[in-house]
Formats: structure tokens, sequence, C-alpha cells
């Protein structure tokens, strides 16, 4: 541990790597969250999906509030963010987080370097759906777990306005229309898309099956299509939009 200014850092090579925690909590709590979430959540993710480390040494700042995130955001890189509770900024190499808001955004930002490192050519839904998927989680059977969450309501309100897109679309879409054209319902579609897949089983099988064929099927929605044993996506997505219609934020519903 060292002490920069008022922050505290922690970087362990052997055990934490790659990773440099870097807080303004005090030192027991950024320590806790460094062995707690950051740690917990990167042994389970690579336990289940991920290979490789991320290339380089990446630095996670813990901004204790709104008001030190803004701050050192606008100090340390000249930026100005655009969410309320962190980001992964692949230029300046560090995850950027308010700690006040907690810890789930911590870990969907952490699943973004490890899909660089070990699928880059990941596309937006999916990369999205599992950070978003991991942000509301814990620990079932040894492996790390998708929760419903705050992205649930939004989304029921989008079915019930038929607002959703059709998975083909979706898995179609490129790093722009993802994040630009986003009427609300991109992360969370591809949320309870895994969220669904998870609770069916199928998430780790699907994942593997379109890492290995990524080539051929660039969108995934054939790897999707073969996972499910589903040729008529049109009907999925009325199963699927049920299924989501039934779930309660809190409650784990499984999939027969
Ligand atoms: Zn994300």
């Amino acid at each position: 541990m060292w002490i920069v200014d008022q922050f505290f850092a922690f970087h362990d090579f052997a055990q934490r790597s790659p990773f440099v925690v870097v807080g303004d909590e005090p030192a027991e709590t950024v320590k806790w969250r460094a062995d707690g979430t950051i740690k917990w959540a990167v042994d389970k993710l690579k336990q289940d999906y991920f290979t490789d480390d991320p290339k380089e040494i990446l630095d996670i700042w813990l901004f204790k509030d709104a008001a030190s995130y803004q701050k050192h955001t606008r100090l340390l890189f000249n930026d100005t963010p655009t969410t309320p509770y962190g980001y992964y900024s692949r230029e300046e190499k560090a995850l950027i987080m308010n700690i006040g808001t907690g810890g789930g955004t911590l870990v969907h930002e952490i699943v973004h370097p490890f899909m660089e490192a070990n699928f880059p050519a990941c596309p937006p839904w999916l990369n999205e759906g599992l950070g978003s998927l991991y942000e509301q989680c814990g620990e079932e059977e040894g492996h790390i777990h998708g929760y419903t969450n705050w992205r649930l309501p939004g989304l029921q309100q989008a079915i019930k306005s038929q607002r959703v897109p059709a998975f083909k679309t979706l898995t179609a879409m490129d790093t722009g229309t993802f994040y630009n054209d986003d009427r609300g319902t991109n992360y969370a579609q591809a949320r309870y898309l895994c969220y669904y897949l998870q609770e069916k089983g199928l998430l780790l099988k699907f994942y593997r099956e379109f890492l290995a064929r990524h080539k051929t099927d660039p969108t995934g929605f054939q790897s999707l299509q073969k996972v499910l044993a589903e040729a008529d996506m049109d009907k999925f997505k009325i199963s699927w939009e049920k299924y989501v219609m039934g779930l309660k934020q809190g409650y784990e519903v499984r999939v027969q």
C-alpha cells in the first residue's frame, strides 16, 4: 500500500493482477473493495469466461462520491463523464468509478477490458449484455450469477409498447448504432437475453459457441439460434418477452 495525497493504492501483482486499485475512501475500505469485489469478480469471470488478462496493467480509480468523481475525472483525465456511475477509459487504461453509487457498475466495467483481451471482435450487444448482467451479481454454486435489477421496469415498459427490436437487429448493431441509437432498450434487451440464457443454463454454452465461430457468425445470431435450438427467432422473441414480463426485480424465476 502507498499513499498519494489523500489516496490509498493497492497492488499485488501475484494476487490482484492486472489492476492497481486507487481510492479516496478509508484505506481499509479501499482494500476491502480490492479483495471483496475486484479480486472476487476477476476470479469468477476468469473461471467461466476469460483465459487472458488485459495486456496492460489498468488503474481502477474508486472515487468516494459524486463530488470527488467529478473533480478528479476533470483534474486527472481532463474528462467530463457522461454517466454518474463510472466508466472504462481505454485511452487512460483506467476504470474510473464513483464508488459511492455501489459496486455494481465496477463489476460491469471489469467485464470490458477482459472482453477486449479475450474476444476483441465481440459485438457491443454481448459486451454490454454481459457487463450489465453482472452489475447486479452474486455467487451461485461457486459461479458468478446475475440477478434481476433496475433495468427491468424500463424493458417491461418497452415490451408493452412494442419498442423492442428483433434480436436479429440487436445482434447486428455496430458500436455507433448500439450506443447512439439506444432508445433506452439496447442495454436492457441485451442484459435480459443474457439473463434468460443464464437461467436456462445456456449462457456459457452460448459464449463458447459464439467465440469459437465468430469469424463466420460475427453477430452471434446464428450461434444464438443454435444454442436455443430455435429456427424462428420472432417466435422466440414472443416467448422471451412473456418471460421478461413475468420477472420481478429481486426475484429469481427459473426457466423450465
Ligand atoms: Zn458497459
